[in-house]
């Protein structure tokens, strides 16, 4: 099981969003099973904000692998489900449905007052000392809270979601790049990529 330092070190920094994330995950990991090697755990994730970086080191759904699907809702809101084994004709499997709930607790006025400095451009050591704190506390309590004070944690049907193809490539023939056939378009008879075909001229 991935630990929040290999999270850290994937994502660069720690933050709070980074640590909602990586409870989300394992939360989804104690209800499905193992991290997906390859395909069989599949995200559906409603942002795109440090969380998801999370999730994709501990559930190895990535977006290079096409099990990680953004919908940009911005939303605090995450599906998980796990592809049947065989491939049953199923048009809509149980998934898991992690909402996030989680508020962080009542800041003290020394904690406020620095961060209004911090916003203003402040950097001195005793605002940079108090906005840092501020971070670690919460990122603390995250770690440390109970999931039924983090999340709402539902089952639910959904879709289930088509595998991720591998189709071959063309050259598109105005800028000369490769393009995969199905994203391939047709312009003035030509195959072209989508960038050129949306060219004005
Ligand atoms: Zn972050
Ligand atoms: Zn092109």
């Amino acid at each position: 099981m991935k630990k929040f330092k290999d999270v850290i070190g994937f994502h660069g920094h720690a933050c709070p969003g980074l640590a909602l994330g990586y409870r989300v995950a394992l939360c989804a990991l104690s209800k499905l099973g193992d991290r997906a090697a390859d395909e069989e755990i599949v995200a559906i994730v409603e942002n795109n904000s440090c969380a998801v970086d999370a999730i994709q080191v501990v559930t190895g759904c990535t977006f290079g692998k096409g099990n990680l699907i953004f919908r940009d809702y911005g939303k605090q809101v995450y599906t998980f489900l796990r592809r049947p084994s065989q491939s049953r004709k199923a048009k809509t499997i149980h998934g898991i449905r992690i909402s996030v709930k989680w508020k962080p607790h009542e800041e003290t006025s020394r904690e406020k007052t620095m961060w209004d400095r911090y916003m203003k451009g402040d950097r001195s050591d005793e605002v940079l000392e108090t906005v840092h704190q501020r971070k670690s506390k919460k990122i603390k309590a995250i770690l440390n809270a109970r999931d039924e004070e983090l999340f709402m944690v539902k089952k639910e049907r959904v879709p289930l979601p088509k595998e991720a193809e591998i189709l071959p490539s063309i050259t598109c023939e105005r800028c000369g790049e490769k393009v995969m056939e199905s994203k391939a378009k047709v312009r003035a008879g030509k195959f072209v990529c989508m960038p050129c075909f949306n060219k004005k001229k």
